[in-house]
C-alpha cells in the first residue's frame, strides 16, 4: 500500500525546499508534504555549488589583495596552506547546510523526509529504495543536475575530478587541467591559480564563457591570464593518459597535436538533467536536455510540475531553482496561473572581474530583430572603480529605440554580480534612460557607473564634471 501526500517532491535541494515551504504557507500548514532526495541535504548549491564555489573564491581574493596590494607604499609577506581553505570550506558548508537546511526543515512537521532515490511506477507514484511507495496527489519534479563527462577516451582509466569532487580534496593540486571554460570552470580555475595552482584551460570554442559577448569574455580572460592561467581556445580534447604518476591531457587546435601534463584534470563542460526517473510511467515528456514545462511550470501530467535544474530551459541557477519551486507551489495549491520570465532573470559569473548579466544582450536584441540603440562606457570612467584601483571592466546597456526603455545591461565589473541588482529593479521597473539619469546615486559607488552608462546615451561623458546629472 502506498503513503499519500498532498505534494510529493522529489529532490530535496533549493527548487524542492522552496517549493514545500511555500505550498506549507498557502495551506497554513494543513498540506501533507512528502521530500525524497539522495545525498547531503539542500542539494547541489549549498554542499558542492554556489556555497564553496563562492568561499574558495573569496579566499582566493583575500590573498590577491595581500600578495599584490593595489596602492604603492603597501607590502605584505604571506603563506599559503591550500589545505586549511579547503578544511574551513568544508567546514562552513556543513553550518551553512545545518542552518538553512536541516534545521529549517525540522520547524515543519507536516513535511516527511525520506533519504532515497525514487523512480516513477505510475501515474504520481514512486517506488524508493527500500521498496516503499509514495503517492502524491500533486508532485513536483526537483532533482536537479549533474556534472555531464564528455566520452574522451582514456578519460575515466587515468581518473578526473568534476565539481561534485573537488570540494573533497585535501589540497588544491599543484597543477590542474580544466575540460571546459563555463562558469564553473572558469571560477574555479581563476581561484586555484591565485592561490597558487598551475592552471590550464581547454576550451572548445573560440572564447571563454561561450555565450557571453567576446569583447566582455576577452576582458574577463585577460584578467585570468593576469593571473596566471593558461588557456587552449579552439582546442578539442582528443585523449587523456598517465605518465609517470601525471594526467596527460592531449588536445588538437588548429589541426595540431599539444599535450599538458598535470596532477589532475577538472572536467567542467556542462550539466545534465537528473530526469532518469522511469518518466514515461507518469506521461511526462523530457529530452536529455530537460523536462518539458510550459511557462507555468506544469509537465504534460496536468498534475506533475518541474522546477530547477531539472527543467529544460537555458539558465540553471540557484535563484531561478528558488524562484521556480514559488512558482510551482502557487500554481498548484492557488491555481495562480503564474509564468516563469527567463528574460528579466540575472546571471553573474563569480570570475575576477565578475560578469553579470540581465534581460537582452546586443547579440540576442539583433536576433530577435529589436530595434536598439546601445552604450558602454569602461568602468574606469567610474570614479569609486578607480579609488578601488580597479582597471578592468566594461558597463553595456541596450535600450528600446525611440522610447529610451532599457531593455539589457552586461556589466563586467569587481562587483557586477551585486551591481546587476540594481539593472535587475531598472528591467523589473521597465525604466528609461532618462528614469536611471533622475534616480539619485551615492557617490563614489560602483553602482554609479550604471547611471554613468545612461547618461552616455546623452552626451560625452569625459566631458562631464564630477556627479553631474
Ligand atoms: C560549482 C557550481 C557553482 C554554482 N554557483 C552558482 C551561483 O553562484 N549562483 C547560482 O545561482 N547558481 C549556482 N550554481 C547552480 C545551482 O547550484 C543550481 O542551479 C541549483 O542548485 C539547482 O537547484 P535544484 O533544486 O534544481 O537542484 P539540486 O540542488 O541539485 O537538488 C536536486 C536534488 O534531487 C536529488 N535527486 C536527484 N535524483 C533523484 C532521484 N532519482 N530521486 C530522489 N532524489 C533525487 C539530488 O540528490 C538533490 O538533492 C552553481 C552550480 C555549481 C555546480
Amino acid at each position: 500500500l502506498s503513503k499519500e501526500y498532498d505534494l510529493l517532491i522529489l529532490g530535496y535541494g533549493a527548487a524542492a525546499f522552496s517549493a514545500a515551504i511555500k505550498a506549507s504557507e498557502i495551506t497554513s500548514g494543513q498540506a501533507s508534504i512528502a521530500m525524497v532526495g539522495t545525498g547531503p541535504l539542500g542539494g547541489t548549491c549549498v554542499n558542492v555549488g554556489c556555497v564553496p564555489s563562492k568561499m574558495l573564491i573569496s579566499a582566493a581574493k583575500n590573498l590577491k589583495y595581500i600578495a599584490k596590494p593595489r596602492y604603492p607604499g603597501l607590502k605584505a609577506t604571506y603563506a599559503v596552506e591550500t589545505g586549511e581553505v579547503m578544511d574551513f570550506i568544508r567546514m562552513a558548508v556543513d553550518e551553512e547546510r545545518h542552518n538553512k537546511y536541516e534545521a529549517v526543515i525540522s520547524g515543519y512537521e507536516n513535511i516527511d523526509l525520506y533519504r532515497s532515490r525514487a523512480v516513477f511506477t505510475g501515474d504520481r507514484r514512486v517506488k524508493l529504495d527500500d521498496g516503499q511507495e509514495l503517492f502524491g496527489y500533486n508532485v513536483l519534479i526537483a532533482t536537479g543536475s549533474r556534472p555531464s563527462i564528455p566520452a574522451v577516451p582514456g578519460l575515466a582509466n587515468a581518473g578526473y575530478i568534476t565539481s561534485n569532487e573537488f570540494w573533497a580534496l585535501e589540497r588544491i593540486p599543484e597543477s590542474l587541467v580544466i575540460i571546459g571554460s563555463g562558469p564553473i570552470g572558469s571560477e574555479i580555475g581563476q581561484a586555484a591559480a591565485r592561490l597558487g595552482s598551475r592552471v590550464h584551460i581547454v576550451e572548445i570554442a573560440d572564447q571563454i564563457l561561450p555565450g557571453i559577448s567576446k569583447d566582455m569574455a576577452q576582458m574577463v580572460m585577460d584578467a585570468m591570464a593576469s593571473d596566471g592561467v593558461e588557456f587552449s581556445l579552439s582546442s578539442m580534447v582528443k585523449d587523456v593518459s598517465v605518465r609517470n604518476g601525471k594526467k596527460i591531457v592531449r588536445f588538437e587546435k588548429n589541426g595540431v597535436q599539444h599535450e599538458i601534463e598535470a596532477d589532475e584534470i577538472l572536467v567542467a563542460t556542462g550539466r545534465s538533467p537528473n530526469a532518469d526517473l522511469d518518466l514515461e510511467k507518469t506521461g511526462v515528456k523530457y529530452d536529455r536536455y530537460g523536462i518539458e514545462v510550459d511557462s507555468t511550470l506544469r509537465t504534460s501530467n496536468r498534475k506533475i510540475y518541474a522546477a530547477g535544474d531539472v527543467v529544460k530551459q537555458r539558465l540553471k541557477l540557484e535563484t531561478l531553482a528558488s524562484k521556480e519551486g514559488v512558482i510551482a507551489a502557487e500554481n498548484m495549491f492557488d491555481h495562480a496561473g503564474i509564468s516563469v520570465d527567463l528574460n528579466s532573470f540575472p546571471v553573474a559569473v563569480f570570475t575576477s572581474p565578475e560578469y553579470a548579466s540581465v534581460g537582452y544582450t546586443e547579440d540576442e536584441a539583433l536576433k530577435a530583430g529589436l530595434n536598439y540603440d546601445v552604450r558602454s562606457i569602461y568602468t574606469t570612467d567610474v570614479p569609486k572603480e578607480r579609488i578601488l584601483r580597479n582597471d578592468r571592466g566594461m558597463i553595456k546597456i541596450v535600450a528600446e529605440q525611440g522610447t529610451g526603455r532599457i531593455i539589457g545591461i552586461q556589466i563586467v565589473a569587481e562587483n557586477a554580480a551585486d551591481m546587476i541588482n540594481e539593472a535587475s529593479a531598472i528591467l523589473h521597473a521597465g525604466m528609461t534612460v532618462g528614469d536611471v539619469i533622475d534616480t539619485p546615486h551615492v557617490f563614489p559607488t560602483v553602482n554609479e557607473g550604471i547611471k554613468l552608462a545612461a547618461q552616455s546615451f546623452l552626451r560625452d561623458i569625459s566631458m562631464m564634471s564630477c556627479c553631474m546629472e
